[in-house]
């Protein structure tokens, strides 16, 4: 039986994700608690998981097996994946994505492409992955969430449905909050600050506290712009930038990176 991770009066959410794996427990929990969770609830989203198993149909309902050619470990086969994809879809069209590490790499701008769908299929590799034949099958979008390796694909499927999610109508708080994250707008975003006004010897920037729309949102810009500038300047070059933003980086380019501003990772 697929398992519903919330149970919602709606019946089907605004967005409606499957996803099909060999260790469906691995979900309880991250994709039921918080914003997550109360998407569920309100019909924003519906995470339905499918236990790969239940479409191996041999006697022993095996779903890996030994590599041709010799080698490390096990791979899918690709008679159950490819039952349960026949079975999930039925007649309707929507992506199949595989998660694998050689898959294009998803960033903000895959999430927003991706959340114009209102239904996707997400299939967890685990073991070695796939049977080639799988890919060759499926024609999936395939995704990667880093050039890093990871054990299964269930750690990227609840990555890529928490990044999905932040773009459904309704599911922050505040719609515009998405908007304004990092990435969105292509820069970083600047310094944010709350209660209290002062926190050993350091206090919350005049400007914010000044009630001036205008010289907040052009400090806010401004900060962007500098973070993004040390560390990840190789965005700024992919960004849209008005003259004042030009003007503003190019004063940036005088500063030397030691005269106080801090890097995390040693871009700058
Ligand atoms: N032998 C595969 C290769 O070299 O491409 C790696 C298999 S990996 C150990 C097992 C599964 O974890 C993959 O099939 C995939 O579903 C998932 N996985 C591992 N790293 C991933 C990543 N960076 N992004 C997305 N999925 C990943």
């Amino acid at each position: 039986m697929p398992l519903v991770l919330v149970q919602s009066n709606v019946k089907i959410g605004v967005m409606h994700i499957d996803v099909l794996t060999l260790f469906p427990a691995m979900f309880l929990g991250p994709l039921q608690e918080s914003i997550l969770k109360r998407a569920q609830e309100r019909g924003h989203l519906t995470i339905i998981i499918h236990q790969l198993r239940d479409y191996a149909f041999d006697r022993h309902q095996l779903t890996d097996d030994l590599p041709y050619g010799g080698g490390e470990g096990m791979l899918l086969k690709p008679e159950p994946i490819l039952q349960a994809v026949r079975a999930i879809r039925g007649t309707a069209e929507f992506p199949v994505v595989l998660l694998s590490p050689q898959g294009r790499l998803f960033n903000q701008a895959v999430t927003q492409e991706l959340a114009q769908h209102s239904r996707l299929l997400l299939i967890c590799g685990h073991y070695e992955g796939f049977d080639e034949r799988v890919r060759i099958a499926l024609q999936p979008d395939e995704i990667s969430i880093g050039d890093y390796v990871l054990t299964g694909g269930e750690l990227p499927a609840m990555v890529m449905i928490d990044a999905l999610a932040r773009w459904i109508p309704g599911v922050l708080g505040d719609d515009e909050s998405a908007r304004q994250d990092s990435f969105a707008g292509g820069l970083l975003e600047g310094p944010q600050y709350t209660r209290p006004l002062e926190v050993g010897g350091i206090e919350v920037p005049e400007v914010l506290r000044s009630g001036n729309h205008a010289a907040i949102s052009r400090w806010r810009r401004q900060e962007a712009l500098r973070r993004t500038w040390l560390r990840r300047p190789e965005l700024l070059t992919r960004t849209e930038l008005s003259s004042e933003d030009r003007k503003f980086v190019a004063q940036l380019e005088h500063i030397a990176p030691e005269s106080g501003a801090t890097s995390n990772n040693g871009n700058r």
